[in-house]
């Protein structure tokens, strides 16, 4: 594997790195982070400036508003977007890194050409009704039960976790259509609209005071038949698929901003007094060490991009990689706080450090051994797809 870049992705570099310079401050500093609709508005106006620039869906298909560039021009692409500190679009995540995917490895051509361009656009904005109160790690598990009714299902049950689906317009859904099939085969992924009497959302508030996933009570929820992605009862293979590109590809750019989070952390501990002189003596070595593990979690991050680019849908790998990311992100953010030191206990910003913004990052932190499936499930995973270890009894 040749992990160098060709000069025509260095000459990409150029030109998005001149783009974003200029670009990115202009769009502002983003809204506070409980006003949701003020989030939709900042992080899809942004898209659709991306978009207009040439800049949405690289490496997606020309035909549905992508660019259909190399997956190098791609991860070049992020590389240059952290570099710059530009804005994330947190509201579109499931759109632009899996609804998106799924619709383009297993959508219709109609589902395509409706949904694809709208995502690019900003225009859309979708979440994830995969979790339920009973069904998490064993998501197979899941009661929610869509019954057919001429061309339509008709949706009753609960999800939870949904991130930010109190500004969504679409759901990708899953459902059980045949309650008397082995329970992965009785399974269907459908394409909910959020905008229907059918369905009310809660939002919950979380350990850092903001309200980023909800409850969604679907209560006679109707989906026309043509919604539906795949075959009925296939859903639970189109699951997989859409969760593949959730762990292979979609922390490609939480991965690389990581980068970044070690040079802010390096120039920390340069900055607060130890007793050996600065926090950086004590912990040079272990700042070291953790660079190297970001540097090589990029790497495996950049095989599972350019390997989805062959075959369509990322490899179990990306198991090995959100563990991977997981583990890093506790890790960078824990000793961001412990070489703050006391000024945390504070509640705002002390003496020029962001510590309220340490402290946020580190609560998140949390999440990422829960999201996307646990860091147990994904050693599971690990040893059986990855390894062929045999399942546990
Ligand atoms: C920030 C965040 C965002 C999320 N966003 C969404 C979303 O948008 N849409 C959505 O549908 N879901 C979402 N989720 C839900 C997420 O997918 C689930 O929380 C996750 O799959 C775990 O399920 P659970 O919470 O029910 O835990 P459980 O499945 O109840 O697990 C509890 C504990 O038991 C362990 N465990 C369970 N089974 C096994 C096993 N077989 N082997 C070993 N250990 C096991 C788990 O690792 C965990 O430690 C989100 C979660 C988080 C944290």
């Amino acid at each position: 594997m040749d992990l160098r870049y060709a000069p025509e992705d260095e000459a990409f570099r150029a030109q998005v790195r001149t783009w974003l310079e200029k670009e990115a401050p202009a769009h502002g500093a983003p809204p506070p982070g409980d006003d949701w609709p003020a989030r939709r508005a900042y992080d899809t106006a942004w898209q659709r400036v991306l978009h207009d620039a040439g800049f949405a869906g690289l490496h997606w298909p020309a035909g549905f508003g992508g660019r259909g560039l190399p997956a190098t021009q791609q991860l070049v692409y992020l590389e240059e977007y952290a570099r710059a500190s530009a804005p994330y679009i947190g509201v579109n995540f499931v759109g632009l890194m899996h609804a998106g995917p799924t619709l383009i490895a297993e959508g219709s051509d109609a589902q395509r050409a409706f949904h694809l361009p709208r995502i690019l656009r900003g225009e859309s904005v979708w979440c994830q009704g995969f979790s339920e109160p009973h069904a998490g790690s064993d998501l197979a598990s899941l009661r929610a039960r869509a019954e057919r009714s001429g061309d339509e299902y008709v949706v009753t049950g609960q999800k939870i976790w949904s991130t930010r689906a109190q500004v969504a317009d679409y759901c990708e859904l899953l459902v059980r259509t045949d309650a008397s099939a082995p329970k992965h085969q009785g399974i269907t992924w459908l394409i909910l609209d959020m905008h229907q009497p059918g369905v009310t959302v809660r939002p919950m508030r979380t350990i850092d005071g903001e309200s980023h996933f909800c409850e969604v009570f679907l209560d006679g929820a109707r989906v026309p038949v043509e919604n539906r992605v795949g075959a009925e009862n296939d859903g639970w293979r189109i699951a997989n698929v859409t969760l593949r590109f959730e762990r292979g590809t979609a922390f490609a750019q939480h991965i690389i901003g990581m980068r970044s989070a070690v040079l802010r952390l390096a120039a920390l501990a340069r900055s607060r007094r130890s007793a050996r002189g600065t926090a950086w003596d004590d912990l040079r070595g272990r700042i070291g060490r953790i660079s190297a593990s970001v540097e090589a979690l990029w790497s495996l991050t950049q095989m599972c991009v350019t390997e989805a680019e062959r075959t369509g849908i990322p490899s179990p790998l990306g198991s090995a990689v959100k563990l991977r990311y997981s583990e890093l992100s506790q890790e960078i953010t824990g000793l961001t706080l412990r070489v703050i030191g006391r000024p945390i206990l504070g509640a705002g910003d002390f003496a020029g450090l962001r510590t309220a913004e340490a402290v946020r990052d580190y609560l998140w932190s949390f999440q990422t051994t829960i999201a996307a499936g646990t860091s147990q499930i994904q050693r599971n995973l690990i040893a059986q797809r990855i390894l062929g270890m045999p399942k546990s009894r």
